[in-house]
Formats: structure tokens, C-alpha cells, sequence
């Protein structure tokens, strides 16, 4: 039997890698993103916004691929990606 708790071992952040932007930018800004649920699905019958927080490049000014990877339904134009060769 595995032992089902993930036991999260003393964290040094001086050993663990700065995460980038793929424009190369690594200083990012807070901010958040609202969802509207309509009152059709809305468990309240009212209409609910509901925000999602999410992080912005400074440099490029767009979510980082590897955030927008946890929030699935960020809208592409939105997402800071590797550009295409060409
Ligand atoms: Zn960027």
C-alpha cells in the first residue's frame, strides 16, 4: 500500500529554478479574470461572477503558457506562446 499523503519535504527556494515567460520575461504582474455564470446554471438562479486569478508578464503583457496551462479555457490571444518560426 502507497501511503496516500504527499508529504512535502523542506522547501529551499534558493534551489528551485525561476519559472520564465516564453518572450523571456520573468517578473510577472497579478491579476484576475471574471467568469460570469448565468442564472440558468446558476445554483442561486442569480447571475454570479466568479473571478479566476491569473498571472501577466510584464515584458509581453500576456498570461505565460505555463499558467494559462491550469486555467483551460483562457482565451488564446490571451496567452503569451513560443512564436512559430517564420
Ligand atoms: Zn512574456
Amino acid at each position: 500500500m502507497q501511503n496516500e499523503q504527499f508529504q512535502t519535504p523542506q522547501l529551499d527556494m534558493n534551489q528551485l529554478p525561476w519559472v520564465s515567460c516564453s518572450c523571456g520575461g520573468m517578473i510577472f504582474d497579478s491579476g484576475v479574470m471574471v467568469k460570469r455564470l448565468s442564472p440558468l446554471m446558476s445554483p442561486t438562479a442569480k447571475e454570479e461572477i466568479l473571478p479566476a486569478e491569473v498571472i501577466i508578464c510584464r515584458s509581453c503583457g500576456k498570461i505565460p503558457d505555463f499558467y494559462a496551462t491550469k486555467i483551460k479555457s483562457i482565451p488564446e490571444e490571451l496567452i503569451s506562446k513560443t512564436p512559430n518560426n517564420g
